[in-house]
């Protein structure tokens, strides 16, 4: 995450904006690299930002640009009075020290995947996103306030710059605060398009959203993209759909958005859709069980041999095709990451195995696996 240097801030609120910015990007790291200009020294502005980052808590490499030659000696010196420990000499534009800030990050990789699923220390992250309007602030507070547990509204919850920290059950969540996020755009007076910026970062955030569609004018083309964008980041999505109290036909309208969800997002066979009244509270408690259900398909592993036993009936039951005369060899398959599944398959002449196939073989384990969505 890149944040906005000194010179894209602006007039004004330019403090507030970049410590919003700063705040969330620090949130959102597993590891943050702070930059100083070595040439110009410590700043009172680099003091700031030094503070703001022991506050946090988040691993901090520390990185003294501009280092080449010898103009930047005192600099570098000096940033360690920032309390951040030992600072990099880097150039930047020369490519120097890079191989030092390779070697202070890798301490910081993550090579174990199954670490980050749920548990007691690491909450799942979910993201409640739609259209202005669509409800998502009153589902919020009706989740949360309803949560038994909870001894007050406010007992157990806790906000930080972008999210809140919930319990459902006995699953710790982080739930991405749309309102707080609203809030602070409406500060910065660029709603509009901060709303959409906003939802994409949800995403990046998430590891499970909640598209958010408002029953009356459900799946307009916005709403598609969204969808589509959530598939492509490859986050598991549920949809609720919200303002049911509102429908009349409730059986045909829902039969009807099967239908269109089935239609229009075919790469998300099987996604699971809610429907609900989130000022009433109605449906509102199959909400989080779809979530949980769809997060634990996200995290599912299949083993090699299932897979490679399962391959072998899929091509006795439907062969692939022999473009000009040579049948295309399906040799092996193997679940290359989870969260979401994914699955490599090798084969012969890869280029010739038309989509059609690939769509057979990835709705095959979609149902044989139950993965849906
Ligand atoms: P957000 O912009 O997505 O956070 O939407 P809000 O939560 O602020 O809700 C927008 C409007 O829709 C408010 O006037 C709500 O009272 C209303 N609303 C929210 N949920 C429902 C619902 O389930 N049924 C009905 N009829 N109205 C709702």
């Amino acid at each position: 995450i890149d944040t906005a240097g000194l010179e894209e801030a602006d007039g004004e609120s330019l403090e507030g904006r970049m410590r919003q910015q700063t705040e969330t990007a620090i949130e959102l790291a597993d590891v943050c690299l702070f930059m100083i200009d070595a040439r110009a020294g410590v700043t009172p502005m680099d003091e700031y930002f030094a503070g703001l980052l022991r506050k946090h808590g988040k691993p901090v490499i520390l990185l003294a640009n501009k280092c080449e030659g010898s103009a930047g000696q005192s600099g570098l010196l000096e940033a360690y009075s920032l309390g951040l420990g030992e600072p990099i000499a880097l150039s930047s534009e020369h490519g120097e020290g890079l191989g030092d800030l390779h070697d202070a990050l890798v301490p910081h990789l993550d090579d174990d995947e199954d670490d980050t699923i749920a548990g007691p220390d690491k909450p799942m992250r979910l993201a409640i996103i739609g259209r202005p309007n669509a409800g998502k602030s009153t589902l919020i507070n009706k989740m949360i306030g309803e949560d038994r547990l909870l001894t007050g509204p406010e007992a157990g919850i806790t906000r930080d710059a972008i999210s809140i920290d919930w319990q459902w059950r006995d699953t710790p969540i982080k739930l991405w605060d749309t309102a707080g996020m609203r809030r602070r755009s409406r500060i910065n007076d660029k709603l509009e398009k901060l709303s959409v910026a906003d939802g994409l970062r949800a995403v990046q955030f998430a590891e499970v959203v909640v598209l958010m569609l408002d029953a009356t004018m459900a799946l307009e083309k916005q709403d598609l993209t969204i969808a589509d964008l959530v598939a492509r980041e490859g986050r598991a999505l549920v949809l609720a759909v919200n303002k049911w109290d509102l429908v009349e036909d409730k059986q045909a309208e829902r039969r009807k958005l099967e239908e269109e969800v089935a239609r229009l997002l075919p790469q998300l066979a099987g996604l699971p859709i809610v429907t609900l009244s989130a000022l009433s509270g109605s449906g509102v408690g199959k909400l989080m069980p779809a979530v949980m259900k769809i997060y634990d398909v996200w995290n599912r592993r299949v083993s090699t041999a299932k897979l490679n036993q399962w391959l072998e009936f899929q091509i006795a039951r439907h062969p692939p095709p022999a473009p000009s005369g040579r049948r295309i060899k399906l040799r092996y398959m193997t679940q290359a990451r989870a969260r979401p599944p994914t699955f490599a398959l090798f084969c012969s002449s890869t280029r010739d195995l038309p989509e059609s196939y690939k769509r057979y073989l990835i709705n095959g384990l979609r149902d044989d696996f139950d993965m849906p969505g």
